[in-house]
């Protein structure tokens, strides 16, 4: 197990494009397996690697008993769209928002051995692949909401008592995201 400490929303990393993976070597299959661990002890259901301080496009997800890592995604979206799914994120610990995402993606990439992968998802498995590939790209969930909604949510990330963002005055009772956060 290589667990590594998450980075929290503040962190820079987490709004730096990451760089396309050139090497498939053992590095490359450390990475993967830190993210796993990582993932799965939190627990969520996906993690990119800047949520760990590495700005390489790879990510991992743990949707409906599915484990699996992306290498350098590529996403095609469907026009259908779930307004108003919850989704979380592990860099927000404790909290999750109505996000609108597409319903369906199709995920291409690469597995950590170098093969071509794809990978079809609906509902959470296609939030999570639209997620994940965001970190990459130093895009947050926040970004994808409509301005009513970042409010509250920056409203809670501001209480929130991990938030570097303002003195802890009030105490944030955080409901829970059962697993689920990304
Ligand atoms: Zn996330």
């Amino acid at each position: 197990m290589a667990i590594q400490p998450i980075r929290l929303f503040g962190d820079p990393v987490l709004r730096t494009p990451a760089d396309p993976v050139k090497d498939f070597d053992k590095e490359l299959r450390k990475l993967v397996k830190d993210l796993t661990d990582t993932m799965m002890d939190a627990p969520g259901a996906g993690l990119a690697a800047p949520q760990i301080g590495v700005g390489l496009r790879v990510f991992t997800y743990y949707v409906d008993d599915q484990l699996g890592h992306l290498i350098n995604p590529n996403l095609d979206l469907s026009d259908e769209a779930d307004e108003e799914g919850e989704e979380g994120c592990l860099s927000f610990p404790g909290l999750s928002f109505p996000t609108p995402r597409a319903l369906r993606a199709v995920a291409t990439g690469f597995n950590m051995h170098g093969e071509p992968v794809t990978l079809e998802g609906t509902d959470l498995m296609a939030r999570c692949f639209q997620h994940e590939t965001d970190h990459l790209d130093g895009v947050l969930f926040i970004d994808r909401m409509d301005t009513k909604q970042r409010k509250l949510a920056m409203k809670a990330i501001r209480e929130a008592d991990w938030s570097g963002l303002s003195a802890p005055a009030v105490k944030f009772s955080p409901h829970a995201t059962h697993g689920k956060a990304l």
